[in-house]
């Protein structure tokens, strides 16, 4: 065994050292006493009291609290249970509140301390010391935290909100009790997002759910609104909201996502005031086509009648009206296919069609009302599919005349059409203003325009990509877009190849 040699530090050493330690109280294990033997400056600081002042006297009565007698958090209480069991006691937060001289006030102050006992010879506690940590700066962060919490929950319930934390490795799933409430299931329960789901319509869920969780995962942001079926049989609408938090230890461009949050809020009654406005723009739009049946008519008539009068002004300017009369007409049918949409009085006529020759007219179209635009198209192979080709070409129609409309005629504008599994996919790429992801999700709902500078003069209703939209969705397709910021889009629609 080989001896300590280390000399013994001096008592004024050693004193000197404890004094300048952190908060470091030494008593004797006197009980009820508790006489002080040693304290740090940090501790008379944090006390404000004096060195001659305590020395000697007894802890309680230096300290005194009015704390109950049975509080386990009462300085005398823990000594008198250090003593008793010889064990270190640790008392991770309470308060003391320190008297301030100044102000003559107290002020509120929470603590964590640890009181580690000293055996003397006869194995009896002959020392407690008692070291303490002012952790007031986090309690009132850990109490800021809650009350804001409480706060947070409180407007979300005025609200009428329901909130959800999907993870998305394990598959937990939670949310608030108005998730419940909304799907008309007894409040007190948790749900699984398994039952939830059961609610959903049947095709809402293919066609807006799944493919909204796909595009959230690639966008960051997920929303959607779909119809459910209470398990009274009531039809309800809901809309959900929410983002997606990936994991930050990796890097942006690999990042993976784990979390899902976000609302889900009902939205029947504001449905059901769109309903009344549907029907009004209907009856509107319906009313407003004779009439521009018949002026497209006169202009036809005049322009036959003045083509041999030599008068360029004239032809010229019955050409630009009559495409004027074109693009109302195209606007009010898309408003009567909104209407007969939002009714489910849209019908499709599926038929036979080779998809490339319905491509190759649409794009002749195009080019010869938009001379100076580049289109390009050179399709893998040629496919017959079955669906409604009139509205198919509109599908097709509606995303070259937005490629047209978003980017420059400088940058050519490329189709493809192609098999991808079971299915065909046609896509229309631009090289134009893009779309940023946080309104990707969202472009392809009614009405919805990005809001940007880029946007301020291009005129356009927000109608097209819903119709868009709706119409793969019925074919019971999936549609999509990729797009980036200042480089261009691509917008895509899949259906599947029936052989
Ligand atoms: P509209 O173009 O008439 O406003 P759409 O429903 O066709 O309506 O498009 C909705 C919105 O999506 C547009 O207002 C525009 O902000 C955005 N958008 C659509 N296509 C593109 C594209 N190719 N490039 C950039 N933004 C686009």
């Amino acid at each position: 065994m080989s001896a300590d040699l280390t000399p013994a530090l001096p008592a004024d050493i050693f004193q000197m050292i404890f004094e300048k330690s952190p908060g470091s109280l030494l008593v004797r294990g006197d009980a009820p006493c508790f006489t002080i033997v040693a304290v740090s400056d940090a501790y008379l600081e944090i006390t404000s009291s004096k060195r001659e002042t305590i020395l000697g006297r007894g802890f309680c009565e230096v300290f005194p609290d009015d704390k109950a007698p049975y509080d386990d958090t009462n300085a005398r209480n823990v000594f008198t249970k250090v003593v008793e069991t010889r064990q270190k006691i640790d008392v991770p937060t309470y308060r003391f509140d320190v008297y301030d001289q100044e102000t003559d006030t107290y002020e509120i102050r929470y603590w964590s301390c640890c009181n580690t006992p000293i055996l003397g010879v006869d194995d009896e506690v002959a020392y407690i010391l008692n070291t303490v940590v002012d952790i007031t700066a986090e309690v009132r962060a850990k109490q800021a935290a809650i009350e804001n919490e409480g706060r947070l929950r409180l407007a979300t319930e005025a609200a009428h909100m329901a909130t959800w934390d999907l993870g998305l490795r394990d598959h937990s799933f939670i949310s608030s009790p108005r998730m419940a409430e909304i799907f008309g299931l007894p409040a007190d329960k948790p749900v699984s997002r398994e039952e939830l789901q059961r609610y959903v319509d049947a095709d809402d869920m293919k066609y807006v759910v799944l493919p909204a969780y796909r595009m959230a995962l690639h966008t960051g942001n997920y929303l959607y609104e779909v119809k459910i079926y209470r398990p009274d049989g009531e039809l309800r609408w809901i809309k959900t909201q929410g983002i997606v938090i990936y994991d930050s230890e990796r890097n942006n461009r690999e990042k993976a996502p784990v979390r899902m949050l976000g609302t889900v809020i009902d939205i029947t009654d504001s449905k059901r005031d769109e309903v009344r406005k549907n029907d009004f723009i209907a009856m509107a739009s319906h009313e407003l086509k004779t009439p521009l049946t018949s002026i497209k008519a006169y202009i036809q008539i005049l322009a036959k009648r003045l083509s041999g009068s030599g008068d360029g002004f004239v032809t010229n300017t019955l050409f630009r009206a009559s495409n004027q009369v074109d693009r109302m007409t195209d606007l009010i049918h898309g408003f009567l296919d909104l209407s007969r949409l939002e009714s489910g009085k849209l019908q499709l006529k599926p038929s036979d069609f080779d998809i490339t020759t319905l491509i190759d007219e649409t794009i002749a179209e195009f080019r010869l009302l938009n001379p100076g635009y580049t289109i390009l198209f050179d399709p893998d192979c040629r496919l017959t599919i079955k669906a409604d080709s009139e509205k198919i070409g509109q599908v097709i129609g509606n995303f070259l005349s937005n490629a047209l409309k978003y980017s420059d005629k400088e940058y050519p504008i490329t189709v493809k059409c192609g098999r991808e599994d079971d299915n065909l996919k046609v896509s229309v790429t631009d090289m134009g203003i893009g779309i940023r992801p946080k309104d990707q999700a969202r472009v392809f709902q009614r009405f919805y325009r990005v809001e940007s500078e880029k946007m301020r003069n291009i005129s356009g209703f927000g109608i097209g990509l819903y119709l868009a939209s709706e119409i793969i969705h019925r074919h019971k397709g999936e549609i999509g877009l990729e797009s980036e910021e200042g480089k261009g889009s691509t917008f895509y629609f899949k259906l599947p190849i029936l052989e």
